[in-house]
């Protein structure tokens, strides 16, 4: 089955009737940004490594107005209850619901003036984005409510500079408000992304690339495979990975400018680490040297993506999946079914794991076949049915109306 993905007038539309139904006033506006895929670069945002995503063309859009009463009123056609907090009560786990990614956003916009000002807003949210499939709806919903709130304090559209306080902002509304961790990869690609292009971000110097990426042209589509299976444990599985490489970076020595990546023989130094402190050595070893090589296989990808070489981007593709299931043990079986359904074509997982869904490099006209392979395999299995979509690269967050 494919995802349906709205146009965007509709988009727009649907957000102003949600408004329209539960609030009095009339939205100033509809600002909208986009989940994303990550092509490849997995679990290294926290490590100073180097990730390869694109901004889908699927969009969360919000409908805002802005109030004097101080609160933030905000309401989801994904949710069944509009939330109402005032602004001072927002900080670490309050709201203690989705409301968190959005009253959390304008928490932290204003505290690092990210966001100027604001004395309440009324947001009314729907969303094309797949939510909890590893394409990011958590970032797309952060990212839409952060440009809204900033044109609205300041009369105009973020540039560069701002957004990258956005950025900011965002990650601090999702690490600090909801607790999950984040390594600004999602939020960096939603506020960033360009129609055409994939973004090459390297999170040790913190420059960020754009890399042509047009699929179209050279017959090749990519297929996003969403398991559906329910993620389980993933908040703290994904907390306890990313434990181990903060652990590690940390008894390592690295830090600003001298990340894991800088550091000669990581993985044998983080081993002898781990030994002295009694820890899992073997453990240690294959989540250090999933990063060091996730990482190095990254940098190859952006030049093969460069070189227009997709066949060896494929390649690495493969290579990360098989990495991120045997090193860093954040796949599930739906999500190597998916993968060994894709066969010999380029095939990841990704996201961070744990369920979510699969990227497939393929030939256009190969597409129905490899959607019927992956979908017989779930069935055989007795899977949840997949579900798909075939991602573009879209622009990143902006006005709608
Ligand atoms: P992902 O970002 O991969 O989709 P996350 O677990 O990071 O998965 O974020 C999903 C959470 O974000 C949801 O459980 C919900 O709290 C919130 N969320 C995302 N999109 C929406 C939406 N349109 N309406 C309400 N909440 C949303
Ligand atoms: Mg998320």
């Amino acid at each position: 089955m494919w995802i349906k993905t709205r146009s965007n007038d509709q988009l727009v539309a649907d957000a102003k009737a949600l408004f329209d139904k539960h609030f009095d006033a009339q939205p100033v506006g509809v600002w909208a940004a986009p989940g994303r895929v990550n092509l490849i670069g997995e679990h290294v945002d926290y490590a100073g490594g180097v990730s390869i995503p694109f901004a889908l063309e699927q969009n969360t859009a919000v409908a805002v107005a802005t109030r004097k009463d101080g609160k933030l009123v905000m309401v989801s056609d994904a949710a069944d209850e509009p939330v109402s907090v005032d602004l001072a009560a927002v900080g670490p786990g309050s709201p203690d619901n989705w409301a968190g990614y959005v009253a959390g956003t304008v928490w932290a916009g204003l505290k690092d003036g990210g966001i100027p000002s604001c004395a309440g807003l009324s947001i009314a949210v729907t969303s094309d984005v797949p939510v909890g499939s590893g394409l990011s709806s958590s970032a797309a919903l952060e990212c839409s409510t952060a440009v809204a709130a900033y044109e609205l304090a300041t009369g105009h559209a973020p540039d560069d500079a701002a957004r990258a306080r956005l950025v900011k902002a965002c990650m601090r509304a999702e690490n600090e408000v909801v607790g999950a961790s984040t390594g600004g990869l999602d939020q960096n690609a939603s506020l960033f992304g360009k129609r055409g292009h994939a973004l090459e971000l390297d999170f040790s110097s913190g420059a960020l690339d754009l890399v042509p990426f047009d699929l179209a042209a050279r017959g090749k589509v990519l297929l996003i495979a969403d398991t559906n299976a329910p993620h389980s444990l993933s908040d703290g599985q994904y907390a306890s990975r990313r434990g181990v490489i903060d652990d590690v970076q940390e008894a390592l020595g690295a830090g600003p400018g001298a990340t894991l990546r800088d550091i000669p023989d990581a993985v044998d130094r983080a081993c002898a680490w781990a030994k002295d402190t009694g820890r899992d050595e073997d453990v240690v070893r294959r989540r250090v040297a999933h990063v060091v090589e996730e990482t190095a296989r990254t940098l190859e990808a952006a030049q093969a993506l460069k070189e227009g070489n997709l066949d060896r981007f494929a390649e690495l593709m493969r290579d990360s999946h098989l990495s991120l299931r045997d090193q860093y043990e954040v796949t599930t079986p739906e999500l190597d079914s998916v993968f060994d359904a894709a066969g010999q074509l380029g095939a990841r997982m990704t996201g961070g794991g744990f369920g979510g869904a699969v990227i497939v490099l393929l030939d256009q006209d190969k597409v129905d076949d490899t959607v019927a392979a992956i979908e017989s395999a779930a069935k055989d299995r007795g899977f949840p049915e997949p579900t798909f979509l075939v991602a573009l690269p879209g622009e990143g967050a902006r006005r709608l109306a």
